[in-house]
């Protein structure tokens, strides 16, 4: 690709979604850098950015097609469910594809020569793609806003109070996953007066999640560290004695929030039906992993909250940086700009085959029909 790189915005139509790629204040800086920006109207409504503010940041504001058609690289936050239709050999997709759950639109894309860069597949324990990070950024808000609801939803106090008619007790949490979303939640939880435990199957995390205040949970699970800093799988055995340890223990908390995720599976089930049977009537569980592959908790559906049979309110949570749009875009933005920055030499988009990040972001996909 040669000359000046355009970048262009679509309005995210997918139905959770209020998120926008770029704001007005990105846009900026990207002009400054010398990249253009397309933007479609009312593409920044839902995050409350309207079209002015893009115009006057310097952005064009035009119709889908248009940014379509003028656009060298188009950055989304979700794949466009008119991607195919829309964009051209030559073109880019950038955006969190989440290759393992769209594998048939990123094999059909790359096959007809459109290249796919996914800020899922960022190499996550590298300092120098920190800036880039949006599963982090996302992850950051997720865990805030899985403790802030699971404080709303409650029908207790989180911090403990002495009133004149006598104390009452602080709500227990448990965070189940302490990566950067259970870190945040913890935090969150711990600021509003909560007592916090924690687990993670994999052992750093338990000084990471002592630091923000919780006390750290033993479930009879050994290391399960995999690659990239990220959880394996367990085995069944493993699953077994962990389900096992936490239907029994998990009776004692009023809030569970469940953050375990392994890349491009199922999340491990973690609260079964018998755990749910195990908490207090008006316990609340936030799944913070459910979503389209499945979730933490038994029966939990996405932007879905149902009451068990016992009284248990079981918050599917689904998008939840969508729900802080405003914030959740302006960090987002920031990831997208850092990298499209990394990669953008003269003018041009160009991928360094030879350069780590590149190499990791690039969708690729095998001949043989596996999954990118
Ligand atoms: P994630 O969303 O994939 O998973 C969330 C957490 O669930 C993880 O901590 C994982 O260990 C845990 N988990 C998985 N299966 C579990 C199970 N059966 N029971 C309990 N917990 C389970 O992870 P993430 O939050 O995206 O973090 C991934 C890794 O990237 C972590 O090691 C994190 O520290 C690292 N990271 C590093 C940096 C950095 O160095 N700058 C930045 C961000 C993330």
């Amino acid at each position: 690709m040669g000359g000046s790189t355009i970048v262009g915005i679509l309005r995210e139509r997918a139905r959770t979604e209020r998120r926008v790629a770029l704001v007005p204040d990105v846009v900026a800086k990207l002009a400054a850098a010398g990249i253009g920006v397309l933007v479609e109207t009312h593409a920044g409504d839902g995050a409350w950015f309207g079209d002015d503010a893009y115009a006057a940041a310097g952005a064009t504001v035009v119709s889908r097609p248009e940014v379509y058609r003028g656009a060298g690289v188009i950055a989304c936050v979700q794949p466009p469910d008119d991607a195919e239709d829309g964009l051209s050999p030559g073109q880019t997709l950038l955006g969190l594809l989440a290759p393992a759950e769209h594998p048939d639109l990123l094999r059909r894309l790359t096959g007809r020569g459109v290249t796919a860069i996914s800020l899922d597949l960022l190499p996550r324990t590298l300092s120098r793609a920190q800036s880039m990070d949006a599963l982090t950024s996302q992850a950051n808000i997720a865990g805030y806003r899985a403790a802030v609801l699971a404080a709303a939803t409650y029908g207790g106090f989180f911090p403990m109070l002495t009133t004149a008619a006598g104390t009452i007790r602080p709500a227990a949490v448990l965070v189940l996953g302490a990566g950067v979303a259970g870190l945040q939640a913890i935090g969150t939880a711990r600021r509003l007066g909560a007592v916090v435990t924690a687990y993670d199957v994999r052992p750093e995390s338990r000084a990471e999640a002592e630091s923000v205040g919780a006390r750290f949970l033993q479930l009879g699970v050994g290391d399960a560290t995999g690659a990239g800093g990220y959880a394996r799988a367990l085995s069944a055995d493993e699953q077994a004695r962990l389900q096992r340890a936490l239907d029994e223990q998990i009776g004692r908390f009023d809030v569970v929030i469940t953050t375990a995720k392994v890349p491009g599976r199922r999340p491990p089930v973690l609260v079964t039906e018998a755990a749910l049977k195990n908490l207090r009537p008006g316990a609340v569980v936030v799944d913070i992993a459910a979503g389209e592959l499945g979730g933490n908790v038994a029966g939990s559906v996405p932007d879905t909250t149902v009451v068990t049979d016992g009284g248990v309110t079981v918050v599917g949570a689904g998008n939840l940086p969508a729900g802080m749009a405003p914030a959740a875009s302006t960090a987002y933005a920031r990831n997208v700009a850092a990298l499209l920055t990394h990669l953008v030499r003269d003018g041009a988009l160009t991928i360094d085959p030879a350069d780590e990040i590149a190499a990791a972001v690039v969708v690729t996909v095998p001949a043989d029909g596996g999954t990118p």
